[in-house]
């Protein structure tokens, strides 16, 4: 949602700066002594990450709330249940994960024991977005911790009252020296950067990512990205439109559309657009009422900056307006959902909307959706509707994405089995059960010898003869 020019417009912070050397320095003194290596210790900071989610609930739900004005209860259904979700299956699964793994043999090393040991790599910093202020949060330090890291948390200053929250709450469960919350813009995270890390994990916009992997190269500090892009939603004539419909508007108009994977534009045809059109109307109504301005289930804008933005493309639009659910109100920071009959020039077409707005466009068959969408930066997730197998398979062959749902959206998220993560311009890396783990520790190849087996290896010994070459 930012362009590469306006990535420093976050005005000046007026609060003193956290001496950002000392925190790390504590913290890496802290891993130092070995204590967050023992898999005990680990299961115990889990334990109590879950006692701060289960005892702070109502104040996340608030502070979310007063950020984005989303209802309590979907709150928990979209963070906090997830982060609950994630502790279990982390508590469930990481005595096996941190065991250190066997691995084959080759011919010279039969008598050996080659293995690869689970490290934690050391200080992690992860800096997060405030579109989902909790889990942005939390879902990437779980595995971080369960991996045997210290970590640095910088909360996003734009969703203030939860970042407040964090800052509050989160030193009565935890020492600074192993858990450290930085608020802050983008002044701090400057001053933060300049410190060497062991991995930092940025989930936020590609022009800030640039900003952050520039940083981490000064130090070779390994990163992951976690970045956004414009989700295309392929719909075919075979599939169910009006549960299409009814799952496209979840995705779309969920957190006011400010959400990484939701669906950012429709790509159909022309009977398709006008079947989905009545059973979008049908459901929003079903959803927010005849008022949305009055529904508790409609969350608003971040913040004037934001409005004003998607209130610019508004105006500037060539699409038709198809559908819109009221009038704009800057005060309220209330945007209502809109839908559009776009072309491919049209300004809502070029970068990442994160907002309440959803184009259609149409093209006269898959083969033009795909080559549309291919045409485009890499987006996190990709959606087709279809109930036919071949379609779903060309998708998947023709384009690129982070991920895909088929005939749904946003769900493959909630499977800790699959790796979440975008690739090109919408990401590196990935997290998300094992494959967190995975990134928040250092592989480490271990090859074990003894002194038997001399005869295997005899040849590489100098001096090189005819013989000696011919058992290599
Ligand atoms: P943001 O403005 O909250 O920025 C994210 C973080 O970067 C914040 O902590 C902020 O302080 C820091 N930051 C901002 N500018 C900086 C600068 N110049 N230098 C150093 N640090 C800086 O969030 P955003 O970037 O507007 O977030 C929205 C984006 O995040 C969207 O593109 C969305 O798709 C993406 N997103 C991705 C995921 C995912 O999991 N892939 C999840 C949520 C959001």
């Amino acid at each position: 949602v930012k362009t590469d020019s306006s990535v420093t417009d976050s005005p000046p912070q007026q609060k003193e700066m956290a001496n950002c050397n000392a925190v790390v320095e504590a913290q890496r003194a802290f891993f130092r002594t070995g204590e967050t290596k023992s898999v005990k210790f680990r299961k115990q900071q889990l334990q109590t990450l879950k006692k701060f989610v289960e005892e702070n609930r109502h104040e996340l739900n608030d502070a979310v709330y007063r950020d984005l004005r989303r209802r309590h209860e979907q709150t928990e259904g979209l963070e906090i249940g997830m982060v609950l979700q994630e502790i279990d299956y982390f508590l469930a699964n990481i005595d096996e994960w941190s065991k250190p793994t066997y691995v084959q043999k080759t011919v010279v090393t039969m008598m050996d024991k080659p293995l690869v040991v689970k490290d934690p790599k050391g200080v992690v910093l992860i800096v997060s977005p405030w579109n989902y202020p909790v889990s942005m949060i939390l879902l990437p330090l779980i595995p971080a911790i369960a991996a045997g890291n210290t970590v640095v948390i910088k909360p996003s200053e734009v969703s203030a009252n939860t970042a407040a929250t964090f800052e509050k709450l989160l030193p009565k469960y935890f020492e600074a020296k192993y858990l450290n919350v930085v608020t802050g813009g983008v002044s701090e995270t400057t001053e933060l950067l300049k410190e060497r890390f062991d991995h930092i994990l940025y989930t936020g916009c590609p022009p800030v990512a640039k900003i952050i992997m520039t940083a981490a190269a000064k130090h070779l500090t390994p990163v992951t990205l976690e970045l956004g892009g414009k989700c295309p939603v392929v719909v075919e004539d075979d599939a169910d439109i009006d549960l299409t419909a009814r799952r496209i508007a979840w995705g779309k108009w969920t957190n006011c559309g400010q959400t990484c994977l939701a669906p950012d534009y429709v790509i159909c045809n022309a009977a398709v657009k006008s079947k989905l059109l009545d059973s979008f109307r049908k459901y929003l109504k079903e959803f927010y009422g005849e008022d949305i301005k009055a529904s508790k289930d409609y969350s608003r804008i971040i913040n004037e900056r934001h409005f004003d933005r998607l209130s610019a493309l508004l105006d500037k639009t060539e699409g038709a307006v198809l559908f819109s659910g009221g009038e704009r109100d800057r005060n309220d920071l209330f945007l209502p959902p809109v839908i559009l009959d776009v072309k491919a020039s049209d300004p809502f077409m070029h970068d990442e909307i994160f907002g309440p707005v959803l184009p259609v466009l149409t093209v006269k068959d898959l083969s033009e959706a795909l080559q549309y969408i291919d045409a485009g930066e890499k987006p996190l997730a990709a959606y087709i509707f279809t109930r036919n197998e071949s379609k779903v398979n060309r998708l998947l062959r023709e384009t690129s994405s982070g991920g895909i749902t088929v005939n749904d959206v946003l769900m493959h998220l909630t499977v800790d089995t699959l790796p979440f993560g975008g690739v090109g311009n919408s990401g590196m890396g990935r997290y998300r059960g094992k494959f967190g783990f995975d990134t928040f520790t250092h592989e480490k190849s271990v090859l074990q010898r003894g002194f038997l087996g001399e005869s295997l290896i005899s040849a590489r010994y100098p001096p090189s003869t005819p013989e000696k070459l011919a058992m290599l």
